[in-house]
C-alpha cells in the first residue's frame, strides 16, 4: 500500500515516512503542496497524509483541487491549529479525518488503516446475493443471466434491500430510505412495491430472494433449502 506524505516540515515529515515504512508501506514524500498535487494526480495512492500550512499550495486548495479531479484518495490531514474552524473547514473540503499536531504515531497509523479499509469499500460497485447482481455504476440488475427492468422506485428499493441482505428491514425502515419520508400507517405503497420487485426478480426461478417477515417487514437473503 502506497500512501502520499505532503508536508514541509522536513522532521515531521520523515518521522511520518519512517515510522510507516516500519508499518511496510511505500511512502512518498512531496514538501510542498504543488509538488503534492501533482504526485496524487499521477499516481494512485491509499491515503495521503496531508498538512495545511504549505508552501506553494496550502492544505486546503490541495483538498480543493484533487476532490475536483474526482480523485476520491482518502485524506487525513495534519493541523498545528487547535482551531475547530481549521478542522471543520478541512473536512468540508473533503478530508476524511484530521489529527492536533504534535500526535503520537500510533495515533496516525490506527487512523490510516481504518480510511484506507473504508476507502476499499466505498469502491463496491456491485451488490450480489445468491444469482442476483446489481451494478451501481451502470443501474442495472441481473438474475441468473437475465437482465431484469426495473422502474427507478424498484430499483431503489432493492438496492436498499441488498445493500442489507439478511437484516429484517420495517415498513418504516424502508420509507424513510428509499421514498425519504415515512407514511401513513395505513398506506401500501410499500407492499405494492415489493409484490412487484417480487413479480420480477422472484418469479420464474427456483429459489426466492424476498421474503416477508409477518407483522415486521421485509428481508432479502438467500436461504438453504431445508
Ligand atoms: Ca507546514
Amino acid at each position: 500500500m502506497r500512501i502520499l506524505v505532503v508536508e514541509d516540515e522536513k522532521k515531521v515529515a520523515h518521522f511520518i515516512e519512517k515510522g510507516l515504512r516500519e508499518h511496510a508501506f511505500t511512502v512518498d514524500v512531496a514538501y510542498d503542496g504543488e509538488d503534492g498535487f501533482f504526485m496524487a494526480a499521477g499516481e494512485e495512492y491509499g491515503c495521503i497524509v496531508l498538512d495545511i500550512l504549505l508552501p506553494k499550495m496550502d492544505g486546503y486548495e490541495f483538498l480543493r483541487a484533487i476532490r475536483s479531479k474526482s480523485i476520491k484518495t482518502p485524506v487525513i490531514f495534519l493541523t498545528a491549529k487547535d482551531a475547530v474552524d481549521d478542522r471543520v473547514k478541512g473536512l468540508e473540503l473533503g478530508g476524511d479525518d484530521y489529527l492536533v499536531k504534535p500526535f503520537a504515531f500510533a495515533e496516525l497509523l490506527a487512523r490510516i488503516r481504518v480510511l484506507i479499509r473504508r476507502g476499499k469499500e466505498k469502491k463496491v460497485d456491485k451488490l450480489k446475493v445468491g444469482d442476483l447482481s446489481l451494478n451501481l455504476l451502470t443501474r442495472t440488475v441481473v438474475r441468473a443471466g437475465k437482465k431484469i427492468e426495473l422502474t427507478p422506485k424498484e430499483y431503489s428499493l432493492l438496492q436498499y434491500l441488498m445493500q442489507n441482505r439478511g437484516r429484517v428491514l420495517t415498513r418504516t425502515m424502508i420509507s424513510e430510505n428509499v421514498w425519504g419520508y415515512d407514511f401513513d400507517t395505513f398506506t401500501n405503497v410499500i407492499d405494492v412495491h415489493i409484490n412487484a420487485l417480487r413479480e420480477k426478480v422472484d418469479r420464474g426461478f427456483p429459489t426466492r430472494l424476498i421474503h416477508t417477515v409477518r407483522g415486521v417487514g421485509y428481508v432479502l437473503e438467500k436461504r438453504e433449502k431445508k
